[in-house]
């Protein structure tokens, strides 16, 4: 009842949190992840497991393509399972970035040791976590993982 009238109010915003494949692979971190996930107060919307193929990543991350991470970073993302999910709260797109961390995994340990990236970050291509950093990026992010997901008709239901 009441997560219906926060869906209708529109207080809820939605973000795709993608944990990668450095973090999938050791259960306990992604046991971590997923509870950090519920303790900050975020609706699972959606959660899915998979693995891209290197197509998958080229088209992902095509913005970065030509900088001189782009062939480590597609490689990664396609090495092995990773976890998706579409999340709801208020301000969800900045909560789960401030989670996160800086991109850098050094920066992150230097200047918020308390995030995501700070903690479980391997380096700054296997930096654990991904997350949408705006509303547009939000809304093609959760299309291209979760293309049968409806957003207007989320917030109907
Ligand atoms: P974010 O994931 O924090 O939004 P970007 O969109 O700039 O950061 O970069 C996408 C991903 O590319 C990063 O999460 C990281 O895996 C990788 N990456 C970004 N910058 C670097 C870098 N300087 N060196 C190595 N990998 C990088």
């Amino acid at each position: 009842m009441l997560l219906s009238s926060l869906r209708r109010a529109r207080v809820l915003q939605l973000t795709l949190a993608v944990i990668k494949p450095d973090a999938v692979a050791h259960p306990l971190i992604l046991e971590a992840l997923h509870q950090r996930i519920l303790e900050n107060d975020f609706l699972i919307v959606r959660k899915k497991d998979l693995i891209w193929r290197i197509g998958d990543s080229e088209r992902f991350y095509a913005e970065h393509e030509g900088r001189f991470f782009y062939q480590r970073l597609v490689e990664f993302m396609s090495s092995g399972p990773m976890r998706a999910y579409i999340l709801a709260r208020e301000d969800a797109i900045t909560r789960w970035r401030e989670l996160m961390g800086p991109t850098k995994v050094y920066r992150a340990r230097y200047t918020s040791p308390s995030t995501i990236r700070a903690q479980y970050g391997l380096t700054d291509t296997r930096n654990t976590t991904h997350g949408s950093d705006s509303e547009e990026s939000a809304k093609r992010e959760i299309a291209f993982f979760f293309p049968e997901f409806s957003a207007e008709q989320w917030l109907e239901e």
